[in-house]
């Protein structure tokens, strides 16, 4: 955007009360995801930086949704009609020391959350593979990191506050309101906007991470001592050659817990040097590995805070299995190499603990994901993600909430529990279907359009 533009927006938006549409999309380029895959259904943006506005906005339109910083790969973000963006509000709101807590607006990202935590000594349990996500989008959709003994990131929350569709603010907190706090974490957008979060905080503490090269398949039979050998465990695949490329073991230095890197793990070798999931890419933009110590939020990700890329050239598709099932499912995949090697980047493997959170895919079980970063080629991948679906049906297959997939809105909604419950909440926060748009309507509510 030209600097003139940006200012004439910025006063824009500084001045008016009650708010105008943010005008950049009309300017020139059409308004998208991160991956640009998705071009979103309208262009009317509106932007508020307070409470007042927030209520403003939301009482003025007659449908809305909350447009976070647009990592999702499908269309559970899209609107037909106007979105709001909470991008100026991105300032810690309280750190309560005693209660271990952060409050923070809802238009903050965790590359802005963790220096600031960290230089207050606090750190969060996980994070995802990279920082640049809201806090408000990755708790929607139960975005997760890996570790056995870690929930997703929602798992963290323990405050909601959120303006409803009647423009009223409610609070909803772990310890007043159990079950309907545990149905609203991982909302979907679908409940209202929210406005500030409060996370569950601890003290800080620094990490190595190592990386090892080819671990085979047959070392499967050892899945649960690999994915528990350190506090984070990620697997990379090609799905070729029978073996994962890659293992990424972000460990905690605690005392008297030092985590001593062997010279062989489960017969793959340490790498001789800093690497990139996808080997033969650079690994300039990957956090430190080698053993080399570093606060925890520099290590959690595998990308790199100062690394901000504005767009990918990928798709990403994921799905979580139960962690009994993890073995199976991960051979099903293998199976279809020949299928899916030829489209893929690289694979990953990750392990979530189970939670509460009702609409979370490892609601009262802990799962395995299988990840599968895709190029850039939907016509290919829409006809691929069928075969792997079918293969993984028998394990009781969930899709990532923001990520692609084709696992039709019956299967879906049947194999959420809570999902009356959740849509039960949906009609007291919204009863007219304000947050709603295409996604959630087929997907949650059942309704075809
Ligand atoms: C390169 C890349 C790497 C990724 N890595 C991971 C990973 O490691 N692990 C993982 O699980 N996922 C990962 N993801 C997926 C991503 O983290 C999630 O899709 C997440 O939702 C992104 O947050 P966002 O703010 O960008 O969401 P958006 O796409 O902007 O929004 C997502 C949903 O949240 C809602 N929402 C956002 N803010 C608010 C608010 N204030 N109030 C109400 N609703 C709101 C939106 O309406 C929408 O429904 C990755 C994505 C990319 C592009």
């Amino acid at each position: 955007m030209k600097r003139r533009t940006f200012v004439e927006l910025s006063s824009l938006l500084m001045a008016t009360p009650v708010l105008s549409p943010v005008l950049s999309w009309a300017l020139g380029s059409k308004l998208k995801n991160w991956a640009e895959n998705v071009e979103y259904s309208t262009e009317q943006m509106y932007s508020a930086n307070s409470l007042e506005q927030i209520t403003n906005v939301v009482k003025a339109q007659q449908n809305l949704k909350v447009l976070g910083t647009r990592h999702c790969f499908n269309r559970i973000a899209d609107s037909t009609h106007s979105f709001l963006s909470l991008k100026p509000m991105d300032k810690v709101a309280a750190l309560d020391r005693g209660a271990r807590t952060v409050t923070l607006e809802a238009g903050m990202t965790y590359g802005q959350l963790c220096p600031y935590l960290d230089s207050k000594g606090f750190a969060l349990h996980n994070l995802a593979s990279l920082p640049h996500i809201s806090v408000a989008g990755a708790c929607s959709t139960a975005t997760h990191g890996s570790g056995d003994a870690n929930g997703n990131l929602a798992t963290a929350v323990s405050t909601l506050e959120l303006v409803t569709a009647s423009g009223d603010s409610v609070k909803l907190s772990r310890e007043q309101d159990g079950e309907k706090f545990h149905g609203a974490v991982v909302g979907l957008g679908a409940l209202g906007v929210i406005t500030r979060i409060t996370l569950n905080v601890q003290a800080s503490y620094k990490m190595r991470q190592y990386v090892y090269e080819n671990l085979l398949f047959s070392e499967l039979q050892h899945f649960d001592a690999v994915m528990s050998s350190a506090y984070s465990v990620s697997l990379f695949t090609d799905w070729q050659h029978q073996r994962f490329n890659e293992v990424w073991l972000k460990s905690r230095i605690e005392e008297g817990k030092s985590f001593e890197a062997p010279q062989e793990f489960f017969g793959a070798k340490p790498a001789s040097k800093d690497l990139h999931p996808i080997a033969e890419l650079s690994a300039e933009n990957c956090t430190p590995q080698m053993g080399v110590p570093g606060p925890w939020y520099e290590r959690l990700p595998h990308f790199r805070m100062g690394f901000t890329p504005s767009a990918g050239k990928e798709l990403q598709s994921e799905y979580f299995v139960p962690r009994r099932h993890a073995v199976e499912a991960i051979l099903a995949v293998a199976r279809l190499h020949e299928q899916v090697s030829p489209h893929l980047l690289i694979s990953e493997i990750r392990s979530i603990a189970g939670d509460d959170l009702w609409m979370s895919p490892c609601y009262k079980e802990p799962r395995v994901t299988i990840h599968f970063t895709w190029k850039q080629d939907w016509p290919a991948v829409s006809k691929l993600l069928p075969v792997i679906e079918t293969e993984l049906a028998p394990f009781d297959v969930r899709p990532h909430w923001g990520k692609l997939f084709t696992i039709s809105p019956e299967k879906l909604r049947s194999s959420y529990p809570k999902l009356p419950d959740f849509i039960e909440l949906c009609r007291q926060t919204d009863p007219q279907g304000k947050f709603r748009n295409d996604f959630l309507n087929r997907n949650i509510f059942g309704v075809i359009s």
